[in-house]
């Protein structure tokens, strides 16, 4: 037997005394972290025993069976951790709980206090920097050490202390390895010895610890709770192989990373299980939710939890993947990430930088994936996610092509094609490869909306070519054809744009017959018009708008007015259709009778039209007259015909 050990009194170590006070006089706002500490110092104990028995033949207690035991003693106010671990001799726990390890924490800790603002400290801050032990003298305001260590020929010893500058080294009666904490709990944390907040905070923080961990309480009444009850799951979900989990398996481990919160019938559009061993250790699940969560354009936006070594560090860990990525939820956990270290500090690591390198690369390839097996479930996700995937398209040129493959439009074809909401979707790839011999553009067309896009009058010749045309919806499609500009040497060609003089278009027309139409067309519409000419896009419809190459466009218009910029429509071009019989007897009629007067109100009524078929009618009290005029002539009403 090992001798007994002498009671002596020790000063802590100037840093740790300073570091007590910070954390003792901070009022916490988040003070439930000192269990999380304790437990991963229980946990980190486990696995070192685990790992000294494969070593060490007469290691104590070689076949006790891993656990972590959390006991409640509400009469006396003392709420105990124990575990069976590696333990600690009398010299370990002089140097271990009676030192800091790390360098820099003290400064760290005395700069989030003075940080915050109005005299109070910024105490997340110091809850995230993870005080390990001496965070436990948050709630106890007396804590007794017993630890044995599991390597022959030490005795047993306690460590007592009252938080307030030293500690007493001491025997203990401790028979096995193992250490127990106990805390003796300050008043104001009472609350602490209620079974079902500890349970709350280890399913929390700890569920994934990968060791047992038990609550046994003595408390009166009530329910009785059974002994060696186990509160956490102590199975890192993401460390069992794919092969053995299940549907049902991954949808469980779905809501728990949705916070509990799903509606019935709410599944993960996709999933990922990787795990890495080169160049970074790391093991991650990460779901594409079945909807849209609220907050992704917030500030406190969710991202994903990190762990180390299976201990939660991070609830929301924004450096795991782009931003553009934020819609994806789950978990990663590395064996390369250090436990106790700052925020701040962890967020620079470098494994988090290699992990989100791989991380994008897999996220990416997920989506990939789905696009090509399963169209469906991908259109769905599209509809949901897919602004994401364009605000990456401009901010992550490291994966242009990839985004690029990743697009989907509402197109002419498939909105005729498929009445449902969710199909109908094409890629930028099925565009070209759908494309007649003689199509040399990409043809698209921006507005609020696909059905009202799909009729309108700029898409006529491209349809009478059969040439598809890609209806864009979304305010930021109109960057994302900036953006790309063109799609393997096929430029993106905005059909309400320019002259149209594309393979796409028919004849000019005859100059000659058109000449004084256009005349009296620009010399009526006046201001309204930039200019008057033939047109080469349309093929059923008398007339319609455009937009010179140069101009915004009335879509950006919209969105820019729409973000609360003051823009005023510029005079856009009317483009009347040579082919269209009443355009042609229009003509021909002031061609004959250059003065005639009925033309202009019809070129009146041509513009109405051309505004209407976009949804706009810039002058309806003039209209409705203009059009009476026309009825009452036809029904004869009208006095006098035509000079
Ligand atoms: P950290 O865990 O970051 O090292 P702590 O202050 O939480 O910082 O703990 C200091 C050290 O005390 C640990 O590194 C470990 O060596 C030792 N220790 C703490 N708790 C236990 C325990 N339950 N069993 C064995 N050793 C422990």
């Amino acid at each position: 037997m090992s001798e007994a050990i002498p009671v002596t009194t020790h000063a802590f170590r100037a840093e740790v005394a300073a570091v007590l006070r910070l954390v003792t006089n901070s009022l916490y706002t988040n003070r439930d972290i000192f269990l999380r500490e304790l437990v991963s110092n229980a946990s980190d104990a486990l696995d070192k025993a685990r790992f000294a028995a494969l070593l060490d033949p007469e290691l104590q207690d070689k076949d006790a069976a891993p656990q972590i035991r959390i006991e409640i003693d509400a009469a006396a106010g003392t709420l105990v951790i124990e575990d069976n671990g590696i333990g600690m001799s009398a010299a370990e726990v002089e140097q271990n709980l009676g030192t800091i390890a790390h360098s820099g924490t003290l400064e760290f800790l005395q700069r989030a206090t003075e940080r915050g603002s109005g005299g109070k400290p910024e105490l997340d801050l110091i809850g995230q920097f993870g005080v390990g032990f001496y965070s436990a003298f948050m709630v106890a305001d007396h804590i007794d050490v017993d630890t044995r260590s599991a390597t022959l020929g030490h005795a047993a010893v306690r460590w007592s202390s009252k938080g307030d500058g030293s500690f007493t080294l001491g025997p203990s009666d401790r028979a096995h390895r193992g250490t127990r904490i106990t805390l003796q709990l300050r008043d104001d944390a009472k609350d602490y010895l209620d079974r079902w907040r500890l349970q709350g905070i280890i399913k929390r923080y700890s569920d994934y610890v990968l060791h047992p961990i038990v609550i046994v309480s003595d408390e009166g009444g009530g329910t009785r709770t059974g002994e060696d009850q186990q509160v956490n799951s102590a199975k890192a979900f993401w460390t069992r192989p794919a092969k053995d989990l299940s549907e049902a398996d991954y949808q469980e481990f779905y809501t728990h990373t949705m916070g509990g919160f799903v509606l019935p019938g709410d599944k993960p559009l996709a999933r990922l299980h990787v795990g890495m061993d080169a160049p970074i250790q790391f093991k991650s699940v990460l779901f594409v939710p079945g909807h849209r969560p609220m907050d992704l354009f917030g500030e406190d936006s969710k991202h994903l939890r990190l762990y180390a070594r299976r201990v939660l560090v991070m609830e929301s860990c924004d450096k795991l993947l782009p931003a553009y990525l934020r819609f994806f939820r789950g978990v990663v956990d590395s064996e390369d990430l250090p436990l106790n270290v700052s925020r701040e500090m962890l967020q620079e690591h470098g494994a988090l930088a290699a992990i989100r390198r791989q991380l994008t690369r897999k996220a990416l390839a997920l989506l990939a994936d789905t696009a090509k097996d399963d169209a469906a479930t991908y259109a769905k996700l599209w509809r949901e996610f897919g602004v994401f995937v364009k605000e990456g398209l401009h901010t992550d040129n490291a994966h242009r092509e990839q985004l690029t493959e990743l697009l989907r439009f509402d197109s002419t074809r498939a909105f005729s094609e498929s009445a449902d909401a969710v199909g109908g979707l094409v890629s930028l790839q099925q565009y070209i490869d759908a494309m007649p011999s003689d199509q040399v553009a990409i043809y698209y067309i921006s507005g609020e909306s696909a059905a009202a896009l799909a009729r309108s009058p700029h898409l006529e010749a491209c349809r009478a070519k059969g040439f598809e045309v890609l209806l864009m919806t979304d305010a930021v499609d109109e960057w994302v054809v900036q953006d790309l500009e063109r799609y393997k040497d096929k430029p993106l060609v905005n059909v309400t744009k320019g002259d149209f003089d594309s393979a796409a278009t028919s004849e000019p027309a005859d100059e000659a017959t058109f000449a004084p139409l256009f005349a009296r067309a620009r010399a009526v519409l006046g201001e309204r018009v930039k200019d008057v000419r033939a047109s080469r896009r349309l093929r059923e419809s008398a007339a319609c708008l455009v937009d010179d190459d140069a101009a915004l466009g009335r879509n950006m218009e919209r969105i820019l007015r729409m973000a609360g910029r003051d823009i005023t429509s510029r005079p856009r071009i009317l483009e009347l259709n040579p082919e269209h019989a009443f355009v042609r007897a229009t003509a021909t009629r002031l061609s004959e009778h250059a003065d005639d007067a009925q033309a202009s109100l019809w070129i009146e009524l041509l513009f109405d039209q051309a505004s209407i078929a976009e949804g706009t009618v810039p002058d309806p009290a003039g209209m409705v007259q203009r059009l009476q005029q026309v009825l009452d002539r036809v029904a004869g009403l009208a006095a006098g015909e035509h000079t």
